[in-house]
């Protein structure tokens, strides 16, 4: 099944959808709840051909930016886990002494 790319006009937020072509796409934002919902197409390779550099030079950037989110990923990664830590902590003070 393709997936399709949206983002809400109203707060930013992009979400991905898999479904049918013939299927409808999203009528609301899954984060403010909105109807303004658009498509986000896919970008337009084609304006790269031509020009052998400006490709390598698209390419380039491309495993650069790859690298930082892999690079990104892991950091959210230990971010969550010291957050998920600290929720844990809060609960047990948390809990009412009986
Ligand atoms: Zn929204």
């Amino acid at each position: 099944m393709p997936t399709y790319n949206y983002r809400c006009k109203l707060c930013g937020f992009e979400f991905k959808v898999q479904k049918k072509m013939t299927d409808e796409g999203p009528s609301e934002c899954p984060n403010c709840k909105k109807n303004e919902i658009e498509q986000i197409l896919n970008p337009p390779f084609f304006i790269l051909k031509g020009s052998g550099f400006f490709v390598n030079d698209y390419v380039k950037k491309k495993e650069e930016k790859h690298k930082k989110r892999k690079e990104k990923s892991e950091e959210e990664r230990i971010k969550q886990k010291r957050i998920e830590k600290e929720l844990k902590n809060i609960d047990f003070k948390r809990k009412p002494i009986v």
